[in-house]
């Protein structure tokens, strides 16, 4: 019997919510991944401690226990995706190892010419996979038309969807639901529509199968794909379920053992489906603890989650809305917990992002992987605050709290740092005639450039700079805005005269700069160490590849 749900209960079932040091986490990156309950957390631990050991091989106790566990885990699978039968169900790493899967097994047999039809919203799992295999079995890739995602009123809207098919068309993959954006989509329509086209429907479903239960057999997709990570079991597992019909048509993508029924030197046989798409040891403690993820959803009331998922939402945006200096980017009507925003004027969404880490508030910055759709926004980086049902309004409370005080910080901080800058100016520098005083000067500039943490990461490192240094370009607007650090006295100084240059110039504008010509007539080519000049031209490479 299904208990009557109650989110501050719910969520003191996580243990990482139960911990002191994050008592005052607000935790608004369950999109990206949830929190995983005890039950979940215990079977994955129970596993190594108490049933370790490979499945399928070998024919001692643990081994059927561990072959038992995994093959009732693809019957509570079945069972959650609403599929017919367990050989539906293909377990992988993820929703992003299934496509590949899927693209790459479903591809082979097309035709050179033939279409795959996406849409500009997909996760990059469901977009890459499929330009790879279009290059190598040379498919065509279509996407939908702009304005059917996300459509007029924020949702996307699938009547009419054959008007999009040419008769090429041979799979149409789609998400259910944006990550980027949250809203959903109508997928059974779309596939009530294909029934009797010459083409399948593959449904990424790595965000509804977090909030609302799933009937593949009512969707009438061909194959849905989901990561248990986003619904409260563990990494390293996904499902993937494919008609069995379709399945059995499909070569296998990955050789090893397990998927074989017979080898020979020269050639092997197929097992049967699903292990046929299984190849090798699997992630086996992520599947006990999937099990324990499956057993515990059977358990709650998914509805009564679902609906105070979807108040949180309302909330959410509502109180979003009411705030000036942000702009709201997702809509709350069909949307699954996401709300997505940019910082106005002169704040970046990143150094948003790190202001509202400091409020131990927890949001995604970025693309979310997702950036042809963040693209066509035309807004750069944006920040997604994602619910799931152990949120309270209270969390949201706190976000807008925090987005607020990080917004006056952040905006402070923003015309300290460009205050300073804007006090230099490149004729100061020249008018110190003699090359030591004006060297002297150029050191004292790295004061412009304070230190700034966040922006310390691997994607904004500059390569082929002596001293650790790193550059981060955000658009806003029609302007480029950057950001630097360095742990060199001497970078910082180069870098702020970069920053002099550059700073919140357009793309045209900064095409036409001749920081070339700046940088010698200052002396700076002639008396730099090559080292030092090759760090500052590094430091250009970065700002303005594009
Ligand atoms: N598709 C969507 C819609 C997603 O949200 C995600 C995860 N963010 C993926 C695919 C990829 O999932 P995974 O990283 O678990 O493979």
């Amino acid at each position: 019997m299904p208990h009557r749900f109650k989110p501050e209960e719910f969520k003191r079932l996580f243990p990482l919510f139960r911990r002191a040091e994050n008592q005052g986490l607000v935790y608004l990156d369950s999109a990206a991944t949830s929190q995983r309950p005890e039950c979940v957390i215990q079977a994955v631990t129970d596993f190594y401690s108490a049933s370790n050991a490979n499945t399928h091989r070998s024919s001692h106790r643990l081994a059927r226990a561990a072959t038992a566990m995994v093959e009732r885990t693809r019957i509570a699978s079945a069972e959650f995706l609403g599929a017919s039968e367990a050989s539906e169900i293909v377990f992988s790493r993820g929703t992003t190892e299934a496509l590949n899967f899927l693209a790459s097994s479903l591809c082979s047999s097309l035709d050179p010419g033939d279409e795959i039809l996406l849409s500009r919203a997909e996760h990059h799992a469901n977009l890459v996979p499929w330009q790879m295999a279009a290059e190598r079995y040379q498919l065509k890739l279509k996407f939908l038309p702009e304005s059917l995602i996300p459509g007029p009123n924020g949702i996307p809207q699938t009547e009419n969807f054959l008007e999009y098919l040419s008769d090429k068309t041979r799979i149409v993959s789609l998400t259910a639901g944006s990550n980027a954006l949250g809203f959903s989509v109508d997928v059974a329509s779309v596939a009530a529509q294909l029934q009797s086209m010459p083409c399948c429907l593959v449904v990424d479903g790595a965000q509804l199968a977090a909030h609302q239960s799933i009937d593949v057999k009512l969707l009438g997709c061909d194959f849905f794909v989901c990561s248990a990570h986003k619904f409260y079991g563990p990494t390293g597992v996904g499902l993937l379920y494919g008609r069995r019909e379709l399945l059995e048509t499909l070569p296998p993508w990955q050789g090893g053992g397990e998927m074989i029924s017979n080898v020979g030197l020269n050639a092997s046989e197929w097992a049967n489906i699903p292990q046929r798409f299984e190849a090798g040891t699997a992630s086996l403690s992520s599947i006990a603890g999937l099990e324990a993820a499956l057993n515990f959803l059977s358990e709650c009331d998914r509805e009564a989650m679902y609906d105070h998922e979807q108040e949180l939402t309302q909330y959410l945006h509502s109180e979003l809305m009411k705030i000036q200096e942000i702009e709201l980017l997702s809509r709350p009507e069909g949307n699954l917990g996401i709300a997505t925003f940019v910082p106005r004027g002169e704040v970046s969404a990143t150094d948003l992002g790190h202001g509202l880490d400091e409020q131990d508030v927890a949001v995604r910055v970025g693309h979310h992987c997702a950036q042809p759709l963040i693209d066509a926004l035309g807004k750069g980086p944006t920040l997604r605050a994602s619910v799931l049902a152990y949120n309270t309004r209270a969390d949201i409370d706190a976000l807008i709290v925090g987005l607020k005080l990080a917004l006056g910080a952040v905006a402070s901080a923003v015309s300290n740092a460009d205050n300073e800058l804007a006090a230099l100016s490149i004729e100061d520098l020249r008018a110190h005639n003699d090359w030591q005083s004006r060297y002297r000067q150029l050191l004292k500039w790295g004061s412009a450039i304070q230190s700034k943490p966040m922006i310390r990461t691997e994607l904004n490192r500059v390569n082929g700079c002596e001293a650790d240094t790193w550059l981060q370009r955000e658009r806003r607007g029609e302007h480029y805005v950057f950001r630097l650090d360095s742990d060199s006295r001497v970078v910082r100084g180069l870098g702020a005269l970069l920053l002099v240059l550059i700073q919140n110039k357009t793309e045209e504008e900064l095409e036409h700069l001749d920081i070339e010509g700046v940088f010698s007539s200052l002396g700076l080519k002639q008396h730099l160490s090559p080292s030092r000049s090759n760090g500052f031209y590094a430091m250009v490479k970065k700002a303005l590849s594009f």
